[in-house]
C-alpha cells in the first residue's frame, strides 16, 4: 500500500522545470515503477483501532497530514498528495492543499477564516465572476469590501480575515503590483488568485502573498479534462485547510490528482509556448481597426483580452478553428464572452466598474499554429463587423 509522503519543502533548489517533471515522485525508482500508482481506494482496512484512534486525534489536534496508511478518502489519498508535494515545491510555498474545484478552494479559505471570527475580506475588482459573486453575495458569511490596490491599507478592519486580489485578473488581465499589495495587507494574509499566471510565471509568496490559489482546471491541469483546485500557503494555514476540507468534504479525487500531476509535467512547456503564440496574436489584434482596445499583461501568458469596435457576439459564433467555450487554460484555444458567460452572475454596474465591457472577449490561446489561429480570428473579426465590410467592400467595388 502507498503511504502519504510528508508535504514540507519550501523553494525549489531545481529549476522549475526539473521540478515540474520530478516533485512529487522522487520515490517512484525506488518503488520500481515508472508511473504514479493510481490509488482510487476510498478505505484502507487496518487491525489496530487504537493505532488510528491515536492518529485521529493527533489530526484533530493539529491538521498535519497524516502520516503512514491512509484511512479514508476524505482525510486524505497518496495520488493526490504527490499533486500537493509537486505544487507546493513549484509557487516555493511549505505545503498544498487540494479541492475538488477552485472554488471549492476559495470557500475553504474563507470558512477557515470565518471560523476563526474573521469575517471580512477586502478584494480588488475584477475577479473570476464566481469568485466575485461568493464574496458579494455573502453566501458563507463574509462580508467584502472592494477597493483599489490604493485603498487596500484604509479598508482593512480588526476582523479582516483576507485580502484577495487576482493578477493579471480574469477577465480584463489588469495586473496588481505585488509587492506594494503585500505591504498594505500588514499582517493580514494576502490570497492571490494565481490562475491566469501559473508558477511559470509569477510566484505571489516570493512577493509576500501568503495563499495562493488556482482553479487547477485551467492550466495545470492543461487539457480540459479535469476540475480540481489548490492552495500553496505555509504549513500552518494548510492545516486549517485539511481540517475545513475533511469537515466540508471539498476533496479532489484522486484520479484528478493523478492528471493534474501528470498536466504539471509540461506546465512550463505549455504556457511558454501559449505565451508566444499569445504574445504574437495581441499584437496583431492591437493593429488591426477591428479591434478597438487589446489588453496583453506585462508579464506576458496564454490570454489575451480584447474589445471589438463591431459585435462580440458574431466574433463568438463565427470562429471555426477556435472553441467557443468557457474556461481557459487548455491545449486548444478558447474564446468567450465575459459579460455573457464567466461574468455574467455579476451585476451589471460591478461588472463595469471592475472594467469588464460589453464589447470585451476574453480569449485563451493554446498550442495550435499561430498563422491558422489568426486566420481564424480575421475572419470572425470580418464577420462582427458586416456593416462595415460591406462599406469598404462597395467602396473597393466603386473604385
Ligand atoms: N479563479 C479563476 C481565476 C478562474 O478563472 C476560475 C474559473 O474559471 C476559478 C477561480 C474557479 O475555478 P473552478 O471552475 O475550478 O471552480
Amino acid at each position: 500500500m502507498e503511504t502519504t509522503a510528508a508535504v514540507t519543502s519550501p523553494r525549489p533548489e531545481r529549476s522549475l522545470a526539473t521540478e515540474a517533471v520530478h516533485a512529487g515522485r522522487e520515490d517512484l525508482a525506488a518503488l520500481g515503477v515508472h508511473a504514479v500508482p493510481l490509488d482510487l481506494s476510498t478505505t484502507y482496512p487496518s487491525y489496530d483501532s487504537r493505532g488510528e484512534a491515536a492518529r485521529l486525534d493527533a489530526f484533530a489536534a493539529t491538521g498535519e497530514q497524516l502520516q503512514g496508511p491512509p484511512v479514508y478518502g476524505r482525510l486524505d489519498n497518496p495520488t493526490t498528495a504527490r499533486f500537493e508535494t509537486a505544487l507546493a515545491r513549484l509557487e516555493g510555498a511549505e505545503s498544498a492543499v487540494a479541492f475538488a474545484s477552485g472554488m471549492a478552494a476559495l470557500s475553504a479559505c474563507l470558512l477557515a477564516r470565518a471560523s476563526e471570527g474573521l469575517r471580512h475580506v477586502v478584494a480588488v475588482r475584477p475577479l473570476y465572476g464566481c469568485s466575485d459573486h461568493l464574496l458579494t453575495g455573502g453566501l458563507l458569511g463574509t462580508e467584502v469590501t472592494w477597493t483599489d490596490p490604493a485603498g487596500i491599507a484604509d479598508a482593512l478592519r480588526p476582523d479582516t480575515g483576507l485580502v484577495m486580489v487576482e493578477t493579471p485578473a480574469n477577465p480584463t488581465l489588469a495586473e496588481v503590483d505585488l509587492r506594494a499589495v503585500a505591504y498594505s495587507c500588514g499582517s493580514v494574509p494576502l490570497l492571490v488568485d494565481n490562475t491566469f499566471a501559473t508558477p511559470v510565471l509569477q510566484r505571489p509568496v516570493e512577493s509576500g502573498a501568503r495563499i495562493v490559489l488556482h482553479s487547477a482546471t485551467k492550466y495545470l491541469g492543461g487539457h480540459g479534462d479535469v476540475l480540481g483546485g489548490v492552495v500553496a500557503c505555509d504549513e500552518d494555514f494548510a492545516r486549517k485547510l485539511r481540517h475545513m476540507r475533511f469537515a466540508t468534504g471539498g476533496v479532489l479525487h484522486p484520479l484528478a490528482g493523478y492528471l493534474l500531476l501528470r498536466g504539471l509535467s509540461t506546465l512550463p512547456v505549455r504556457v511558454r509556448a501559449a505565451s508566444a503564440t499569445a504574445a504574437e496574436l495581441a499584437a496583431r489584434l492591437a493593429g488591426d481597426p477591428r479591434v478597438s482596445a487589446v489588453h496583453y499583461p506585462r508579464i506576458g501568458g496564454a490570454m489575451v483580452a480584447f474589445e471589438v469596435a463591431g459585435d462580440p457576439h458574431a466574433v463568438i459564433g463565427a470562429v471555426r478553428l477556435i472553441t467557443p467555450a468557457v474556461s481557459l487554460g487548455s491545449v486548444d484555444t478558447l474564446i468567450q464572452h465575459p459579460a455573457s458567460i464567466s461574468h455574467r452572475i455579476v451585476g451589471e454596474n460591478d461588472r463595469h466598474s471592475g472594467g469588464v465591457g460589453d464589447r470585451l472577449l476574453r480569449m485563451s490561446v493554446g498550442l495550435e499554429d499561430v498563422e491558422d489561429l489568426w486566420a481564424d480570428l480575421d475572419a470572425a473579426l470580418a464577420a462582427s463587423a458586416p456593416a462595415r465590410r460591406a462599406h469598404a467592400d462597395a467602396a473597393a467595388v466603386s473604385s
